[in-house]
């Protein structure tokens, strides 16, 4: 009964309103997908270009819609942070991304982190940190192999709450990543203040390095500014070989990006290994 009314209360308000009617029901959809286990993790290699050895994998999830087919993330991500429902995926993605990272040491011997994406919302909760502590529990998967990747949007929210949070992170003996690096117009003063590890520097800034002096400074400049911060550097977005000659000249050694491989899914990343085509 409670279902039927739900119904009524979507068609009312169709009449009225075509794009809440569509709105309400990729909503439905997306609950459905959660109880459906729709939802897929897709992993990136992250590669270490001088010894070309896989450091870690980045966990991006994906919807397997059974009539929308494959939905990127960027399709219903910011509709499940205005549902709420992205707690709960969220917290599906870091459990199956540990497991998966697991898995893959028990079965295949293979060790490297896997990087998950913390969404805002979920940041903000409570009892964050008991979640990721219970998922590491139940998974057993060792916390220094698993990075939480943050934006710098979050890391702006509430400063002292933010902080507070990461050092039980820290604590507990996870790896934090700044997200998106240089794209956040935030202030600089939290990378010494905050227990992260390494600055994640945004596509946006590879896409015409070899090009526009502009990129190749800022890049540059992270490059030595993390280095003197004793913080990691990964480059996202890498797609040519002539980007990872510049990333070479200026000492990023480690990367992501289509000039390795696309995010894909654990069966094809198991294939990509055992074929030596990633190591
Ligand atoms: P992101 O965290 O910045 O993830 C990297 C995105 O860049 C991925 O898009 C990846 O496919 C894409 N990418 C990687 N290398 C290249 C490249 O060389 N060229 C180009 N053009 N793109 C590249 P994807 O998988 O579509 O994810 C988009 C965004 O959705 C992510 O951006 C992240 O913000 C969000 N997202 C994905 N999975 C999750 C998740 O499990 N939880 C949360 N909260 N957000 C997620
Ligand atoms: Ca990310
Ligand atoms: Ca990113």
């Amino acid at each position: 009964a409670k279902d039927q009314g739900k119904n009524n209360f979507q068609h009312n308000r169709a009449g009225k309103n075509e794009q809440v009617f569509q709105y309400m029901e990729l909503e439905n959809d997306l609950r459905k997908a959660l109880e459906r286990e729709q939802f897929v993790v897709y992993y990136q290699p992250q590669i270490n270009i001088n010894t070309g050895l896989v450091i870690g994998v980045e966990a991006l999830v994906r919807w397997q819609h059974p009539e929308r087919g494959l939905v990127s993330p960027a399709q219903f991500i910011p509709l499940a942070e205005e549902t709420g429902l992205i707690a709960q995926i969220s917290e599906w993605v870091l459990r199956e991304a540990c497991r998966q990272a697991r898995q893959w040491q028990v079965e295949k011997s293979q060790y490297f982190k896997v990087s998950v994406n913390l969404s805002s919302s979920q940041f903000q909760q409570m009892d964050m940190v008991d979640k990721v502590r219970r998922i590491l529990q139940e998974t057993e998967l060792h916390p220094q192999y698993l990075d939480l990747e943050i934006t710098e949007s979050i890391a702006m929210h509430n400063i002292d709450f933010v902080i507070s949070k990461l050092m039980q992170l820290e604590r507990l003996g996870v790896h934090i990543s700044i997200d998106d690096f240089g794209t956040g117009f935030s202030s600089l003063s939290y990378l010494k203040k905050f227990p992260i590890h390494t600055l994640k520097i945004d596509r946006s800034f590879i896409q015409d390095i070899t090009t526009d002096p502009d990129d190749a400074s800022i890049v540059t400049a992270i490059r030595w500014m993390a280095r003197s911060l004793n913080l990691d550097v990964v480059v996202e977005g890498v797609e040519t070989g002539e980007q990872l000659e510049f990333l070479r000249s200026i000492d990023c050694d480690k990367v992501q990006g289509f000039y390795y491989c696309k995010p894909v899914p654990a069966r094809e990343f198991e294939r990509l290994v055992t074929r030596g085509e990633l190591m």
